[in-house]
């Protein structure tokens, strides 16, 4: 079998052009405002396509860039002066911060209506309640393109390998609440190869390049890869042993061209539904 090729950058662009479309009828521009701390350059070429994709779909986007000393109060005071300002109706903070910044405090700190990453306590919480607000950009992004792809998600077995708050965790809420039976793997998980084997959903999450052997995939089945991982030799692979797998799966996203563009995508329509919500009262 040769796997199909799920095509996130079309489904992204078909998405962004939605979204284009959808900001051009509103009387303003949404703004997104992109807290970029230190000078990571995986980072900063990050931050640099946001930015040009939201001005792109109409949305007016500005990125606060900070020192890599940028003491915890004062990171907390640049978050409180964009949760007061009407003019922006998202708020992203580009992780990993330095250490002297927690997390926690960042995310207890934004505003959950202009949470377009949908990270903070509320956002998780109502997501995990089953009444989703604002989605994390990622899962959402998967969840698209299994939609695109025709993925029948009710009563199918899937597996999410990682479990962090950024894309595990969301994402197994999400697979659940499509009626998908949903098992979550992580570093503890006894046989792993196992547990992959017996998916028809698998979609790893884990930051390990390649660690998805082609023989952990049963025949036929949806391989969504999300991580991106940077080899020594500078090529970008995901955590999905791709050449293999193509060979076993049902379908697969590549890495890069899979997941990575309808996170950006997805933070546009969180951005643009934020500010329908926010100023609509
Ligand atoms: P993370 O916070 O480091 O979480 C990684 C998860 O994988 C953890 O739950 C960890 O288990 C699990 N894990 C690590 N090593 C493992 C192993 N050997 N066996 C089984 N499980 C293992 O990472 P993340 O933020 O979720 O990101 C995951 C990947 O996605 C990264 O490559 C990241 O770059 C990529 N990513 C891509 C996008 C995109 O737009 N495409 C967006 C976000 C992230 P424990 O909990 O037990 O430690």
């Amino acid at each position: 079998m040769t796997a199909t090729i799920i095509d996130g950058r079309a489904v992204a662009a078909a998405l962004r052009d939605r979204v284009a479309g959808q900001v051009s009828t509103l009387p303003y521009r949404p703004g997104l405002a992109v807290v970029l701390v230190g000078d990571d350059p995986a980072s900063a070429v990050y931050v640099r396509s946001k930015d040009r994709a939201a001005a792109a779909a109409g949305i007016a986007a500005q990125t606060i860039r900070l020192p890599a000393a940028t003491a915890e109060a004062e990171f907390l005071s640049i978050v409180a002066r964009l949760n007061a300002d009407p003019e922006v109706d998202g708020i992203l903070v580009q992780m990993p911060l330095p250490p002297q910044i927690r997390n926690t405090a960042v995310l207890d700190a934004i505003d959950p209506a202009k949470d377009v990453d949908g990270l903070t306590p509320e956002n998780a919480g109502l997501l995990q309640s089953g009444r989703p607000a604002l989605v994390p950009c990622t899962p959402a992004g998967v969840m698209k393109l299994l939609a695109d792809a025709g993925v029948v998600l009710a009563g199918a077995r899937a597996l999410v390998l990682g479990r962090s708050v950024l894309v595990g965790r969301p994402m197994a809420a999400l697979l659940t609440a499509a009626d998908a039976t949903v098992t979550v793997a992580h570093s503890r998980t006894r046989d792993l190869a196992a547990e992959c084997r017996r998916a028809e959903v698998l979609v790893a999450a884990t930051g390990r390049a390649e660690m998805v052997r082609g023989d952990w995939i049963a025949p036929g089945a949806v391989v969504i890869d999300v991580g991106i991982n940077r080899l020594p030799d500078g090529r970008l692979v995901g955590d999905v042993a791709y050449a293999e797998a193509t060979a076993v799966a049902g379908a697969i996203t590549p890495v890069p061209g899979g997941v990575g563009p309808m996170t950006i995508a997805c933070l546009l329509e969180n951005t643009a539904i934020a500010a329908q919500r926010r100023r609509a009262g």
